[in-house]
């Protein structure tokens, strides 16, 4: 049995787990980092935000070779009423990045083992956690500092007696095609007019993903290819439907679990949660892995948990409800949604402003509940059939129950 001591245990060599073991190490901190499994080719993130490519260079990472910042400049939201596209630009003239998730993570761990002070341990899957010490197999680790980066179902999270509270969203059903051109290179295309979003990403110079969003409804006929191409191929734009078509009918399809926690809880003192561990959104703003390298940038720069919290709380709020907004936005067919999504899309369309304010709180850069609640009344004032509607009452009720009680929860500033 082994018994050995560190500065920083960080479980979990994800995204998170690596930027997370990297900004400690970069303090000066004696770190170890503990993962489980070998870097797999699951379906997970594969787009960063600016804001995350930013923190990379600040901590002196290099972008994977084949990362792609020519993929990932904004987003065009495809209407479902076949109207012209509208394009989302972030703002500023800067850019995320676009990467295959097993090559980001792979570069990232290789990284993480060259650092001087940084010890990466593969294949070990650690069981429980009793105060400072955690357990893998026979071995024992004690560290006064140990890093929950082991995602949504965290180990450290368990250990700290949090209920799960993970909510199932929907399923995501993926696709990659080869040798096929995006109407427009250079952006994210978020398709509408299906059972659910579609997202289509490029991801490598000749593969392109496509994401859709399938609701859990328990319908089993929603598995099956056939279904799939009725009812998502024609919100496609039609360059990509025959490649969309052969290789859904090949079968090579990806399923993932949309689930969300609200990230109410980041740990104690001795023992913080990043990432996913943390709380997760529905994958529609590719925000999961940019909120996480902030948890971790945060957390290294910390001086006390207490003050981590209160920082990381502050600021997942707003994108959580942006996500939550938007998926909801995007999926109801009732009257007043179709309303509300209709003003969004002419707003967009004749307000640049409006267009930059989306793109900011999307990307995190603006995290303030304000920014949110100013584009929600002007969605809503837009939407002038909806005056004194049932429709319109359900919006703000759904407003209602998601912002107050966090608030009152965590006193979460409205700037
Ligand atoms: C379909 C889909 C698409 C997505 N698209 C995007 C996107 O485009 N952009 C974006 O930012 N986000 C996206 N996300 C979300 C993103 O993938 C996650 O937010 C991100 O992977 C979280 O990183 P993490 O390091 O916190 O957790 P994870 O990626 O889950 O990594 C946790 C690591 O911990 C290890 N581990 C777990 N338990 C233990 C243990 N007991 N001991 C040791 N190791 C352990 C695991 O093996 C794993 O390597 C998407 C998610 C899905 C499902």
């Amino acid at each position: 049995m082994g018994l050995d001591r560190t500065d920083v245990a960080v479980i979990g060599a994800g995204p998170v787990g690596c930027v997370a073991a990297i900004a400690l190490a970069r303090r000066g901190a004696r770190v170890t980092l503990l993962e489980a499994n070998p870097v797999g080719k699951r379906l997970a993130g594969e787009w960063l935000h600016p804001a995350a490519v930013d923190l990379l260079r600040d901590l002196d990472v290099p972008l994977p070779p084949t990362a792609r910042r020519e993929s990932a400049q904004g987003f065009i939201v495809f209407p479902e009423d076949g109207s012209e596209p509208i394009e989302l630009p972030y703002p500023d003239g800067r850019s995320g990045v676009t990467c295959e998730h097993h090559v980001l993570v792979g570069w990232l761990r290789y990284v993480a083992g060259t650092l001087p002070g940084l010890e990466v341990r593969a294949g070990v899957q650690v069981t429980h956690i009793d105060e400072q010490t955690l357990h893998y197999g026979q071995n024992q680790l004690t560290a006064p500092l140990i890093v929950g980066a082991d995602g949504r179902g965290s180990v450290a999270r368990r250990s700290l007696g949090l209920a799960d509270r993970r909510e199932a969203v929907s399923m995501m059903a993926s696709v990659r095609l080869t040798d096929v051109h995006l109407p427009y290179e250079g952006f994210g295309h978020v398709c509408l007019g299906a059972p659910g979003p579609v997202v289509i990403t490029r991801i490598a110079p000749d593969a392109v993903r496509v994401c859709l969003d399938v609701p859990s409804t328990g319908d089993a006929d929603f598995r099956k290819p056939q279904t799939l191409i009725h009812r998502y191929e024609s919100a496609l734009p039609a360059s990509l439907r025959p490649a969309f078509r052969a290789a859904i009918s090949t079968n090579k399809i990806e399923w993932a679990a949309n689930q969300r926690r609200s990230r109410r809880h980041f740990g104690r003192p001795g023992l913080t949660l990043v990432g996913d561990a943390a709380g997760h959104c529905h994958p529609l703003t590719a925000t999961g892995m940019t909120t996480g390298f902030l948890d971790a940038e945060q957390l290294a720069k910390s001086h006390s948990f207490k003050q981590y919290r209160k920082h990381r709380q502050a600021r997942s709020l707003g994108p959580e409800l942006l996500v939550e907004g938007l998926y909801r936005l995007f999926t109801r067919t009732d009257p007043a949604s179709r309303a509300l999504r209709q003003s969004v899309y002419s707003t967009w369309r004749r307000n640049a402003a409006e267009c930059t304010r989306t793109m900011r709180l999307l990307s995190g850069d603006d995290v303030g509940l304000l920014s949110f609640g100013r584009s929600f009344l002007m969605a809503v004032g837009g939407a002038t059939s909806l005056r004194g509607s049932a429709g319109l009452a359900s919006w703000f009720g759904w407003l209602g129950k998601s912002v107050f009680p966090r608030v009152a929860r965590h006193g979460v500033s409205f700037l």
